[in-house]
C-alpha cells in the first residue's frame, strides 16, 4: 500500500513476491459500504502491468512447474495453518470492504479453505495411471501435468472464497497465477499472497493485478496464459469466455443465476420459512447461490408468506462489525439499482409486503442500505421475476402444481442452483432428475458442493466443460501426457516394420 497526496492509501499490485504500483495512473474507489465512505483506492492496471505480472508467472512456472509434490504440499499446509488461525484477521478485511456480516465473513473463508485443504491432498488428484503390457513388452502409463500460466478473474461477492477455488488448485498443480480480483473489495487478496508467500510460495508463482475491463482484457489476449477461470455477470462470462477461447485458452466461465426454492404442500413451512429468509438474506442476497425465487405449490402460499414474514420482522440490518443479521449492498449505486425494481414491482402487479427501503439501519447514515424485501405474487413476465437482482429482494411466485413449477425453474436462462422442499422421498427424487439445474438441494437452500465435488450450473451459469474445485478443477488445471514404452529387446526385436503400430 503507498499514500497518495490526498492521503488516501492506495492498494498496490502484487507481483513477483512484493508489492508492485506498475505503471497505470488509473486507480478506483474503494468503499467501506457501512459508513458510505471511501476507505482506500486501488491501482487499474494496464496492458503494460498485466505483462509485467505474466512475465514473472512465466518466470517462477520454470522452477515452481517442477518443483516436487512435496514441497508444493508443504506450503499449502502451512498456507492452509494460517488461514485456519487467522480467519478472522481476514474476515475482518472482508467484511470492511464488501460489508457482509462478520460471521458470514468468517463462514466464507472457512468455505474457502476447505479448498486449500482439497488442494493439500493432492497426489491422489495429480496422479496418473499405469497400464503393464498393455501390448507384448509394451507399457503404457499416464502423467498429469501442469498447464502452465493461469488467469483468474474474480467477482465482489465472494472476495477470499472465489479465488480460493482456483488458485490453491492451480498452484498445487504445479501451475503459476495471475489473480485479477474484483476492484470493489480487493484487500483480501493481497493479504492472501502475502500470507502464501511468508509460507514459503516463491516469487511469481501466485501473482495480483488489480484492475477493470483493460487488465481483463490484456489477460484473455496473452499468448502465454494458459487459461482464465472467471466468475462474474452473465454478460461478462460469456464475453471472457467467447473472448478467451478464441484466442486458444482453456476456459471456465461461471455467470450468473436466478434460483428457486419449490414449496410442495407437504412441506414443513417452519423449515421451508427459516431456509428461505436464511438463504434469501444471507449476505444481502449478494450470493450466486441466494434463493431469490419461492415457488409455493398451491395452497402453501399465504401461509408461507405469513412465516416468512414473521422472520424478517426480527432481522436486524447493519453495520456487519456489530450484532446485525444483513449488511449493507455493494456501493450505492447497486442499492438503488436492487431498490429501483420495487417501483418495477408495484408497476408489474405485485404486492410488496415488506419494502427494504423503509429500513433503519444499526449503522452510519450513509451506509448502502436497503433491508430484507419480500415481494408477493411476482408475475413471471416481470423484469422482478426474470432478473438477477443480486440484493436483499425475496420473491415468491404461486403454481398449481409440481409440474408447473418444475416447468418455472427450467424455463428461465440460468441453471446454477436449485432447491425442493418436501417430506416425500418420491417427489425430491423426481425432482432431482426432472431439474434443468447444476446444483440441487433436496430440503437444503444453499446447496454449493462440498471441496471434494465440484461447484457450477447448467446453462448461463458456466460457460466452458470445467467447473471449479473438486476433481475437475484438477482436471481443468492439468494436462494429461500419455507415454508408451518398451525396452527393446534383441532377441525379439522383429526389425524393421512399416506397418501402423498393431497391440499383440
Ligand atoms: P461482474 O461480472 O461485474 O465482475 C466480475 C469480474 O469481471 C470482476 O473482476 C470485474 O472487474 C470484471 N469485469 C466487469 N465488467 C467487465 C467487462 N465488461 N469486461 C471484462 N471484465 C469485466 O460481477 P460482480 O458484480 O463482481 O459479481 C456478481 C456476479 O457474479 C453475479 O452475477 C453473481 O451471480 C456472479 N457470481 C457467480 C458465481 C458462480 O459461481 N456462478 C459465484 C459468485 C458470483
Amino acid at each position: 500500500m503507498t499514500a497518495t497526496d490526498t492521503d488516501v492509501a492506495v492498494l498496490d499490485h502484487w507481483i513477483d513476491g512484493a508489492p508492485a504500483a506498475g505503471t497505470s495512473t488509473r486507480t478506483a474507489p474503494v468503499h467501506d459500504p457501512a459508513l458510505g465512505e471511501v476507505t482506500k483506492h486501488v491501482r487499474l492496471a494496464s496492458t503494460a502491468d498485466v505483462d509485467t505480472a505474466v512475465a514473472a508467472a512465466r518466470a517462477a512456472y520454470a522452477d515452481w512447474g517442477r518443483a516436487s509434490i512435496a514441497r508444493r504440499q508443504q506450503v499449502l499446509f502451512a498456507f492452509r495453518e494460517q488461514l485456519a488461525s487467522r480467519r478472522d484477521e481476514l474476515a475482518a478485511i472482508l467484511t470492511s470492504e464488501h460489508g457482509k456480516v462478520l460471521s458470514d465473513a468468517a463462514g466464507e473463508v472457512a468455505r474457502g479453505l476447505e479448498v486449500v485443504e482439497l488442494a493439500c491432498a493432492m497426489p491422489h488428484l495429480v496422479r496418473g495411471s499405469y497400464s503393464l503390457n498393455a501390448s507384448t513388452d509394451v507399457d503404457v502409463h499416464t502423467t498429469k501435468e501442469p498447464i502452465g500460466v493461469v488467469a483468474v478473474i474474480s467477482p465482489f461477492n465472494f472476495p477470499a472464497m472465489v479465488p480460493l477455488w482456483f488458485f490453491p488448485i492451480a498452484i498445487a498443480a504445479g501451475n503459476t497465477v495471475v489473480l485479477k480480483p474484483s476492484e470493489k473489495d480487493p484487500s483480501v487478496t493481497n493479504w492472501m499472497a502475502e500470507v502464501l508467500s511468508e509460507c514459503g510460495l516463491p516469487p511469481g508463482v501466485l501473482n495480483v493485478v488489480h484492475g477493470d475491463k483493460e487488465a481483463v482484457d490484456a489477460l484473455l489476449e496473452h499468448p502465454d496464459v494458459a487459461s482464465v477461470s472467471f466468475v462474474g455477470s452473465t454478460p461478462v462470462a460469456r464475453y471472457v469466455y467467447e473472448t478467451g477461447t478464441r484466442h486458444g485458452k482453456r476456459v471456465q466461465a461461471l455467470g450468473g443465476a436466478k434460483n428457486h426454492m419449490l414449496v410442495l404442500p407437504d412441506a414443513d413451512l417452519d423449515l421451508v420459512a427459516d431456509s428461505a429468509v436464511s438463504a434469501g438474506f444471507g449476505s444481502a442476497g449478494e450470493r450466486c447461490m441466494a434463493i431469490s425465487v419461492v415457488v409455493a405449490v398451491d395452497p402453501v402460499g399465504d401461509e408461507l408468506v405469513a412465516k416468512i414474514r414473521e422472520r424478517m420482522a426480527g432481522l436486524v440490518t447493519g453495520d456487519g462489525r456489530r450484532s446485525c443479521d444483513m449488511g449493507p449492498l455493494i456501493t450505492r449505486e447497486h442499492r438503488d439499482k436492487v431498490a429501483g425494481y420495487l417501483d418495477v414491482a408495484a408497476t408489474d402487479g405485485a404486492t410488496v409486503v415488506v419494502d427494504g427501503r423503509d429500513v433503519v439501519a444499526d449503522g452510519a447514515a450513509d451506509g448502502f442500505w436497503l433491508g430484507p424485501t419480500l415481494v408477493d405474487h411476482v408475475p413471471t413476465t416481470s423484469a422482478v421475476y426474470r432478473d438477477e437482482i443480486f440484493g436483499p429482494v425475496l420473491s415468491v411466485v404461486r403454481v398449481a402444481s409440481y409440474e408447473e413449477g418444475v416447468a418455472l425453474v427450467n424455463g428461465g436462462d440460468f441453471g446454477n442452483g436449485t432447491a425442493i422442499f418436501t417430506n416425500d422421498g418420491g417427489a425430491a427424487r423426481r425432482f432431482e432428475r426432472d431439474v434443468e439445474v447444476g446444483m440441487v438441494g433436496v430440503n437444503v437452500p444453499i446447496p454449493v458442493p462440498v471441496a471434494w465435488h465440484s461447484f457450477g450450473g447448467w446453462k448461463s451459469s458456466l460457460f466452458g466443460d470445467a467447473k471449479a474445485y473438486g476433481a475437475q478443477g484438477f482436471e481443468f488445471f492439468t494436462r494429461e501426457k500419455t507415454v508408451t514404452t518398451r525396452w527393446l529387446d534383441p532377441a525379439t526385436h522383429a526389425g524393421v516394420d512399416l506397418g501402423f503400430p498393431q497391440n499383440r
